[in-house]
């Protein structure tokens, strides 16, 4: 069964003065048997530095396993066409990362022209935000492909995301973070086809949670679609 992890963070991070190598990522994945990786800059070095969106896709061209996200910037650029890019990264745009969103991004008349560009590009988006933005955000489009990380629990009660978003076709989860239980909760509601596995390194590992989506008590087809086929589908590769 082919595996891909959707959700990594790569390169270094200021805030927390760490780096995740390509070796680091190389050899999770090997220990998990995983083929394929999405990879995307921390916030901080982003913010600091949008080259380094650019050194995302040189690596990626340097190692074939990765799959390369572009990190949205503050100016709402959107994923530039013809380079290589497979999906992007929204972050707290403007906002207290991982903390609290800031509405008044919602209003910039640029988050319209970017939406309207985004759907022509027709790329995932991982959009991570409170749970009135991403609402506020995904009432704006009906077929931007929105992956929303963590199944929500960063950005409020995973419950109010399932509850909100479930008739939502173009609205997916990621795995990385969550609790088995929640998950369960999520495929009963809304199927397998919606949702991604994510490690979202160096935040979790790929082990474990991998481990999480292969002890579902799910058959290995519908493993399988979590496993890679969701998000193969939604980068165009099936
Ligand atoms: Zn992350």
């Amino acid at each position: 069964m082919e595996i891909i992890d959707s959700h990594t963070h790569w390169g270094p991070s200021l805030t927390m003065g760490t780096e995740v190598t390509s070796e680091e990522l190389l050899r999770q994945a090997g220990e998990s048997g995983v083929s394929r990786i999405v990879i995307f800059p921390f916030p901080s070095m982003a913010l600091a530095d949008e080259g380094v969106n650019q050194k995302v896709l040189d690596e990626a061209d340097r190692i074939k396993k990765f799959i390369p996200y572009y990190y949205i910037p503050e100016t709402m650029k959107p994923i530039p066409e013809g380079r290589e890019f497979y999906g992007g990264k929204w972050h707290w745009m403007r906002g207290i990362q991982d903390s609290s969103s800031n509405y008044k991004a919602l209003e910039d008349p640029k988050l319209h022209e970017f939406i309207t560009e985004s759907e022509k590009i027709n790329l995932p988006i991982i959009i991570e935000e409170e749970f009135a933005f991403t609402e506020a955000f995904i009432k704006k489009t009906k077929i931007l492909k929105i992956i929303v990380p963590h199944l929500g629990m960063l950005g409020g009660n995973p419950m109010d995301f399932l509850a909100a978003f479930k008739g939502r076709e173009n609205v997916f989860f990621d795995t990385a973070l969550s609790s088995g239980d929640t998950l369960m909760r999520f495929i009963e509601k809304i199927g397998h086809e919606r949702i991604l596995f994510g490690s979202d390194i160096p935040f979790g590992t790929m082990k474990w949670e991998l481990e999480k989506v292969l002890s579902l008590p799910i058959g290995d087809d519908k493993k399988e679609w979590i496993l890679s086929k969701n998000l193969k589908r939604l980068i165009g590769w099936i």
